[in-house]
């Protein structure tokens, strides 16, 4: 009798040990190209397929660096470059357009290691965003750098600039005019106006969440805003912790959506503090961070990996540009609910 008790005290003792997580070096890379009013019924198949092809490229991209032991810092630089150089996304080339037809353009990036973090916001001439972000992170004492002075910065790292010039395109000039226009045809509300444009008018900016072998998480975004935005109007993706979060305690997490409300709802941090603090998964924490952004009236996604290597590719608008890839290479492209 007492040696079965002693075996069952034992099976007990050994049915409470944590049972230890795989510590296999693993690694993976998630990104988005914006959420909106994304439906197959206003997409040509052209359209479509050179999204997928855009978003296989840039996930490639940043798989590539992984595999090989590069930084997640590197992959989410070289993953971002992609989708800003196309003019696909609302990001670098491409970008939406203020209401004066100039370009505005905002990014960050979060070191999940150090939690260091560099941001930019109302930039004209960097032709890749994220870039200034990291180097404002790595070579200046601040955080976020504004306006002319973060151009002037970039001039001083020797980045690449351009003229305003070389971001627009016909397509965000004829979106822009198709806003204004019924701005000034109706007389609309407020709210009217919101549920017309804004809602609408904001769909491409790009995001990336990378863990590289080592273990580490980083994550960037980086967008045009918002089209007809006045007042140098700034959103959530230069935001740490609105737009982009990342922590090896937690998680990375890239946002994209209606920037106001994302901002208000501190999305990309509340998701990682429910993870850190409530033992959440990245799935049910961005779940219901985004049903905080729903009830105040705001829509839109996020895109998250933890350091397992676990993924979340979360959105409450119609459809999402996203795409990840594991260890493996098993690669997802999706652009509306299910597919
Ligand atoms: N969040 C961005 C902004 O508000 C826009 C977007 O992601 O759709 O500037």
């Amino acid at each position: 009798m007492k040696h079965i008790l002693s075996i069952l005290v034992l099976l007990f003792v050994i049915g409470c040990t944590p049972v230890k997580e795989n510590q296999e070096p693993t690694f993976g890379i998630v990104i988005h190209g914006g959420a909106g009013t994304i439906l197959k019924e206003n997409m040509s198949p052209e359209m479509e397929q050179a999204y997928r092809e855009k978003l296989t490229e840039a996930v490639a991209t940043g798989h590539a660096i992984l595999k090989a032991g590069g930084t997640s810092q590197d992959a989410v630089e070289q993953t971002i470059h992609v989708m800003e150089n196309s003019p696909l996304f609302n990001s670098g080339k491409g970008a939406v357009l203020t209401a004066d037809e100039s370009i505005a353009l905002d990014a960050s990036f979060m070191n999940g290691k150090t939690l260091d973090a560099g941001a930019i916001a109302g930039v004209k001439h960097i032709k890749n965003p994220i870039s200034a972000a990291i180097m404002v992170m790595n070579n200046s004492p601040h955080v976020m750098l504004a306006g002319a002075g973060a151009d002037q910065f970039a001039v001083e790292q020797g980045l690449d600039t351009v003229s305003e010039s070389y971001f627009i395109t016909e397509m965000r000039l004829d979106a822009l005019k198709r806003v204004q226009e019924k701005e000034a045809s109706q007389k609309l509300s407020l709210n009217a106006l919101e549920e017309q444009y804004f809602k609408n008018q904001r769909i491409g900016t790009v995001g990336c969440v990378a863990l590289d072998l080592q273990g580490n998480l980083a994550a960037g975004t980086s967008t045009g805003g918002m089209t007809n935005k006045k007042w140098d109007r700034i959103g959530d993706a230069p935001i740490i912790g609105a737009g982009t979060y990342a922590n090896n305690a937690s998680c990375g997490v890239s946002a994209t959506g209606w920037g106001e409300f994302f901002i208000r709802s501190v999305v990309a941090h509340d998701i990682a503090a429910l993870v850190e603090y409530k033992n959440l998964s990245i799935q049910e924490a961005s779940k219901i961070v985004l049903q905080k952004v729903k009830d105040l009236g705001g829509d839109g996604g996020v895109v998250v990996l933890d350091t397992q290597g676990n993924v979340a590719m979360e959105f409450n608008t119609p459809g999402m540009y996203r795409a990840h890839m594991n260890a493996l290479g098993e690669l997802n492209v999706k652009i509306y609910e299910n597919k």
